[in-house]
């Protein structure tokens, strides 16, 4: 395989809540005890591949202080850049499709040949239970010689799935999602929620606060989606600012105006540059373009000002009736296209 296949950006992380597995891995190693297998195990979410990629860059790191590695020497440099030789990230070709006897052979490779910058050879295999049966005892011939320096880190989500002679093979880290007080801390602090919504969105989750992150996202995709279609239904007069803003006040209302305010700069790119200025919602260009052609700058200038007014209110909490605002500022936004 191309070597630029097997890299990819290192998101190497330590989450707080792994603190206890982190130290311990550390002074395994650092005691050169740390075993050619490891064996990740727990729920999607936690943080687990981010683990997985610190410790490869710590064991790879030529000079670690404090038990983390250096991001200065050689190898931490390629780490953090085009990617590391010593590195080899295998995962399956298509999400959810089995890790194949071929892949598995072309590891085997890797994991005996020497490492060309001097020191670990690390492969990070996510997920283990994707390996079918015959990958499965492939890797177990490798497990069995793994020749010197190597150190292969299985990641799993589903430790009943993996085949009991790899786990008897693999020293065990278990995770487990953090405790209440520290996951709704972690996200208060990076993700703006206040702890009520963090400790909402950490019950649909079980927990996992890299999977609340990731449900947050997908929710705001598919809101902002149904806030598109509903701004072009209001400019084509299909629905009224009333009905728009009475489905929409309960949702994220920053999150809605922050996309207003997009919409609204790529309207005044338009407006300045025609239809081949480079603007950011390809999606609806469509619809900014004939915008952009109905209004005038004033009104854009006058409604940007609105939003930016409002968006500051939100986030401070100051806006009494977030309906009305609502409805206030679709009209505007209808009557951008109104001929007086
Ligand atoms: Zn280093």
């Amino acid at each position: 395989m191309d070597i630029a296949e097997r890299y990819h950006a290192l998101d190497a992380q330590v989450y707080p809540w792994f603190e206890a597995q982190w130290q311990r891995v550390v002074k395994l190693h650092d005691s050169q005890h740390l075993p050619h297998a490891l064996l990740i195990n727990g729920m999607p979410g936690l943080g687990k591949q981010a683990f997985a990629e610190a410790l490869a860059g710590y064991v790879i790191c030529h000079q670690p202080r404090d038990g983390r590695a250096c991001g200065q020497c050689r190898s931490c440099q390629l780490l953090n850049s085009s990617g590391h030789p010593d590195l080899y990230f295998l995962a399956p070709s298509d999400s959810g499709k089995a890790i194949k006897v071929d892949q598995i052979r072309e590891l085997s490779d890797f994991m005996h040949s020497t490492a060309q910058q001097g020191g670990y050879r690390v492969v990070i295999l996510n997920p283990a239970e994707a390996m079918n049966t015959s990958a499965a005892n492939a890797l177990l011939k490798t497990l069995e010689e793994p020749g010197n320096d190597v150190l292969l880190i299985l990641i799993t989500h589903q430790l009943g799935q993996v085949m009991p002679t790899i786990k008897s093979r693999c020293q065990r880290v278990d995770c487990h999602p953090p405790q209440l007080a520290q996951a709704t801390q972690w996200m208060v602090e990076h993700l703006e929620l206040s702890e009520e919504e963090a400790a909402q969105l950490l019950d649909v989750v079980h927990g996992a606060p890299l999977a609340a992150i990731e449900f947050k996202e997908a929710g705001h995709r598919a809101l902002r989606g149904k806030f598109l279609v509903a701004l072009k239904e209001l400019l084509q007069d299909k629905s009224t600012p009333f009905e728009v803003a009475a489905s929409f006040h309960k949702e994220d209302v920053e999150a809605l105006l922050s996309w207003l305010q997009g919409l609204l700069a790529d309207v005044s790119r338009i407006k300045v540059g025609g239809a081949a200025a480079p603007i950011r919602n390809r999606d609806v260009q469509k619809m900014l373009n004939s915008v952009a052609k109905y209004t005038s700058k004033d009104r854009i200038f006058t409604l940007v000002d609105t939003v930016q007014q409002e968006r500051l209110g939100v986030a401070r909490r100051q806006n009494p009736n977030k309906q009305l605002m609502l409805e206030r500022i679709l009209i505007d936004w209808r009557d951008l296209v109104r001929t007086e």
